[in-house]
């Protein structure tokens, strides 16, 4: 397929006004899904319509200049990044990257539906590490949550991603009320697994059915109960993202944790988010952004991106506002968590 951005070195990396390089892209490929998790969509959605929605071929052009300007990893996100058609084309086209020597590593962020039949392709188009969003291992809890009965076909996922080299970490929101007293159970289900996980605070984005704060349940009370289990101790690891580890006792497997309410750890942010209509946020939790299509579809696409893309860097926000004040959660943004790209 034809890429519409020559590639002449740009030298510049994209660094901003805090002194932050951005080394990270998460893309979303698509805002549509085949589940729908309460706490990140509603039932009926609208989904974009796909003039809007830019093609692989300009995802391709636009992670490369992102690599140009010194982004080592691309996430591929959404909505449902194994939805979207032809995805391992480009899945393919950022694997030769990586073999290149363009680009350290390609990832995925998923929900584990589609991976029972894709995963043999993925590892074989050099995807390493994966992440599944996985909440519950209770059948009708996992209906509940994401309004579909698929746990079957995800836990059928996670195996034949780690059966073909695949490293597996899984993602789970923390529900008050719902997977509040399984989460020492998934904790232990990952380390006999081989599992890492990393545990999520909910954040504001979006309205959705349920109020945010009926959900919430902060991970500082969650650790303690982890503590009686397994021994906790910090690890150095450090990806630049928001999470915290921690190894697992003797196991090898690490424990992270997310927690922009209860710990901002925006200091060291090293990435950026674009959707899949090309806008870039550089905040998750701020609605600046800058429009990265109109700079792909232009007559100029490579001065203009380039160009956009040094604004966007510029602007980049010290850090988002999510908190919680009196029992109610602060700094909500109006986009879906699908939309931007998790
Ligand atoms: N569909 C894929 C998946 O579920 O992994 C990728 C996109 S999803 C939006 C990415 C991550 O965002 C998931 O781990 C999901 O649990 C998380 N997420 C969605 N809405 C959220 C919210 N409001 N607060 C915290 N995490 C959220
Ligand atoms: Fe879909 Fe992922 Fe959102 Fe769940 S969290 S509805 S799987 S995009």
């Amino acid at each position: 397929m034809p890429d519409s951005v020559s590639h002449t070195p740009v030298s510049t990396p994209l660094t901003d006004p805090f002194g932050r390089k951005i080394t990270y892209l998460r893309l979303s490929v698509t805002d549509r899904c085949d589940l729908r998790c309460r706490y990140c969509m509603a039932e009926h959605m609208t989904f974009l319509p796909k003039p809007e929605v830019l093609t692989l071929e300009e995802m391709l052009s636009l992670s490369r200049a992102f690599m140009e300007r010194g982004v080592r990893r691309i996430r591929l996100t959404g909505g449902e990044p194994l939805v979207r058609k032809n995805i391992l084309w480009l899945i393919e086209a950022l694997g030769d990257e990586v073999t290149r020597g363009n680009l350290d590593e390609i990832t995925i962020t998923t929900n584990g539906t589609q991976l029972a039949h894709m995963s043999a392709k993925l590892a074989q188009f050099g995807l390493k590490r994966v992440n599944v969003s996985l909440d519950t291992l209770d059948p009708e809890k996992f209906a509940k949550i994401t309004r579909r009965d698929r746990l079957d076909d995800v836990l059928r996922g996670i195996m034949t991603a780690r059966d073909a080299g695949i490293k597996v970490k899984i993602n789970t929101v923390a529900l008050k009320g719902q997977n509040e007293d399984e989460l020492p159970d998934i904790l232990d289900w990952c380390v006999s697994n081989g599992l890492d996980l990393t545990l999520i605070e909910t954040m504001p984005l979006g309205d959705v059915a349920d109020a945010r704060e009926d959900n919430y349940l902060p991970l500082t009370a969650v650790l303690p109960r982890l503590q009686q289990q397994w021994p906790l101790s910090p690890s150095g690891q450090r990806t630049g993202g928001p999470a915290r580890y921690y190894n697992v006792g003797e196991t090898g497997r690490k424990l992270g944790l997310i927690t922009p309410l209860t710990g901002n750890f925006c200091e060291g942010c090293n990435r950026v988010r674009v959707t899949c209509t090309g806008r870039i946020y550089m905040c998750l939790g701020q609605d600046d952004h800058v429009d990265l299509r109109a700079a792909l579809r232009s007559g100029n696409p490579r001065v203009d991106l380039h160009a956009a893309l040094d604004k966007a860097i510029g602007a980049k926000p010290k850090g988002h506002d999510f908190a919680m004040a009196d029992g109610r959660m602060v700094g909500k943004v109006g986009r879906h968590m699908s939309h931007t790209g998790g």
